[in-house]
């Protein structure tokens, strides 16, 4: 094969490169320009290789997947892990109160290679250690716009109020409570107060029916 060389992934192989010295052996080496980022590099040469290869080592779909997962928080994987575990996996000791009762982990986040990327992406960094990940339908799954980072007690303020559903958009808390929507708020709580007068108003109806 002689240089320039365009394999069938459109690959440029401008002209050979310093061979990279191992302590045991050389490798020979090309200039590529890559069909993706269209920028000049230096890969490892040889055949198959030339044959095989699809991008430079930056835009690796591989190498780019473990370059943004090297970023994650250390919390992230162990939240991450500890979802997918309890929803997927029927060994785990909680199973029958999230797998076993339909609460699933969405494919973007239980996807091996990026999960953890993409919740890191999705719901930012961790506000403080006292945080973890809340559902904000508790009869939902582990998907973006049904989780956010909660407290403690915020979670249990939610669990009592149910159905109630916040959402932040635009630094404005809207509320709803049954599809119905309530509102948006300025705060948290006073969209939970909104929810929370929703609530009352329903279950009057309810019980005088
Ligand atoms: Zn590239």
């Amino acid at each position: 094969m002689e240089f320039p060389y365009t394999n069938k992934h459109n690959v440029i192989f401008l002209r050979e490169a310093e061979r990279l010295k191992s302590p045991t052996r050389t490798y020979a080496q090309a200039i590529i320009i890559c069909p993706l980022c269209h920028e000049e590099s230096t890969i490892r040469d040889g055949s198959a290789l030339r044959l095989a290869r699809k991008s430079c080592k930056k835009c690796s779909p591989k190498l780019v997947a473990e370059a943004l997962t090297k970023t994650v928080p250390a919390y992230i994987k162990y939240l991450r892990n500890g979802m997918v575990s309890r929803c997927h996996n029927p060994d785990n000791k909680n199973y029958s109160s999230y797998g076993g009762r339909g609460i699933t982990v969405c494919d973007e986040w239980k996807d091996p290679e990026n999960g953890v990327y993409k919740l890191h992406e999705a719901l930012g960094d961790r506000p403080s250690d006292k945080h973890s990940i809340d559902r904000i339908d508790n009869d939902k799954g582990y998907t973006q716009g049904n989780c956010r980072w909660a407290t403690p007690t915020q979670q249990l303020a939610n669990r009592r109020t149910r159905k109630g559903h916040i959402r932040e958009r635009n630094n404005q808390f809207e509320a709803s409570y049954k599809h119905i929507h309530l509102g948006n708020y300025p705060t948290e709580d006073l969209a939970q107060t909104a929810i929370n007068g929703a609530i009352r108003i329903v279950e009057f109806y309810e019980d005088s029916k």
